[in-house]
C-alpha cells in the first residue's frame, strides 16, 4: 500500500511525463512541418497545376508549408489505385488553396483521403413516408465526411486539375465542404467566428440560394451551376469553386458573394487567374 507522499510522487513523474510526451510530439511536428517541400513536389505541382507557377512567390511558400503539414497529418488510401507522390501532392496542393491563408489547423478533423480511379458507388440508407429503409446507390465523383474522411475519383480530380478556368473542381467542392463541417454537419455556413459575420452571411447567401433556385425554376441560365440549388450546404461547396475558377466573372456578378468569400478565404483569387 502506499502512502501519500509516494502517491504524490507517482502523479507528479506521470504528469510529468505526459507533458514531457506532448512537449516532444509538438517539437518533433514544428520540425517536420517546417522542412521545405522538396523539389521533386514542386516539379510536379509545375507539371500538373497550372494555377502552382501563377501565384506570387508569397503565396507560393505558403501553400508549400501548408502542403508539408497537409502530407504529414493525412493518411491516402487507394482504392483499386495505387497512391502516388503525384496523387498526393496534387491533391494535397488543391486541397491548401483553401486554407492557404487561413490561419486554422491544416483541416485538423481530416485523417485519410480515400481515391478511386473514377466515379465511384456509394451507398445511402433511405427512408420513405412509410418509414421503410431501402439502399439507395450514387455515382459520385467526390465525397466529404464529417468523420475525417474525403473520398474523390482521381480521373476527375486530374480534370479539374487542367481545366482551372471552368468553375468545375471536385477537390475545391469537396474540400469546402470539409471547411463547412468544421462546426458541425455542414450547412452553407463555416466558422465565421462573429454574430454579425453570421448574420450577413446568413442574409448574402440565403438570398442567393433562393435566386439560383428561381432562375432555374424559370429556366434562366446561370453562372452558378445548378447543382448549387440542391440545398445551402452545396451551394457554398459551388460557389467555392467558382470564387477559385472564376473569381472575375463571380466578382462582376455576384458582388456581394464575392466579398463575402473573400473576406472568408482571405484571398483575391483574380490577382492569379486569367493566364494558361
Ligand atoms: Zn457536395
Amino acid at each position: 500500500m502506499l502512502n501519500e507522499v509516494e502517491v504524490f510522487s507517482l502523479v507528479f513523474i506521470l504528469v510529468s511525463l505526459f507533458a514531457l510526451i506532448a512537449l516532444y510530439k509538438r517539437k518533433r511536428f514544428k520540425q517536420i512541418t517546417s522542412q521545405p517541400l522538396s523539389d521533386e513536389y514542386k516539379q510536379l505541382l509545375f507539371a500538373r497545376l497550372p494555377i502552382y507557377k501563377q501565384l506570387s512567390p508569397q503565396l507560393k511558400a505558403d501553400l508549400e508549408h501548408k502542403i508539408v503539414c497537409f502530407l504529414h497529418t493525412k493518411q491516402f488510401i487507394g482504392c483499386d489505385l495505387t497512391i502516388t507522390d503525384e496523387i498526393k501532392v496534387t491533391i494535397a496542393a488543391e486541397a491548401c488553396l483553401l486554407i492557404i491563408n487561413r490561419s486554422s489547423s491544416c483541416y485538423a478533423q481530416l485523417k485519410w483521403i480515400y481515391v478511386y480511379p473514377s466515379v465511384f458507388i456509394a451507398k445511402q440508407a433511405q427512408r420513405n413516408e412509410y418509414g421503410i429503409v431501402s439502399t439507395k446507390h450514387r455515382h459520385l465523383l467526390g465525397e466529404s465526411w464529417a468523420n475525417g474522411k474525403v473520398i474523390l475519383a482521381w480521373d476527375s480530380v486530374e480534370s479539374g486539375m487542367a481545366n482551372f478556368h471552368d468553375g468545375q473542381n471536385v477537390v475545391l467542392h469537396e474540400f469546402a465542404h470539409q471547411l463547412d463541417q468544421e462546426n458541425g454537419n455542414a450547412n452553407g455556413a463555416p466558422l465565421l467566428y462573429t454574430k454579425d459575420g453570421y448574420r450577413i452571411w446568413s442574409q448574402v447567401f440565403s438570398e442567393e440560394f433562393k435566386a439560383l433556385q428561381q432562375s432555374l425554376a424559370e429556366h434562366k441560365t446561370s453562372l452558378i451551376d445548378r447543382y448549387g440549388a440542391t440545398n445551402p450546404a452545396e451551394f457554398f461547396a459551388v460557389v467555392t469553386e467558382l470564387f477559385f475558377e472564376c473569381p472575375e466573372q463571380l466578382a462582376q456578378q455576384h458582388a456581394e458573394l464575392f466579398g463575402l468569400l473573400q473576406n472568408y478565404y482571405r484571398l483575391d483569387p483574380r490577382s492569379w487567374t486569367g493566364i494558361e
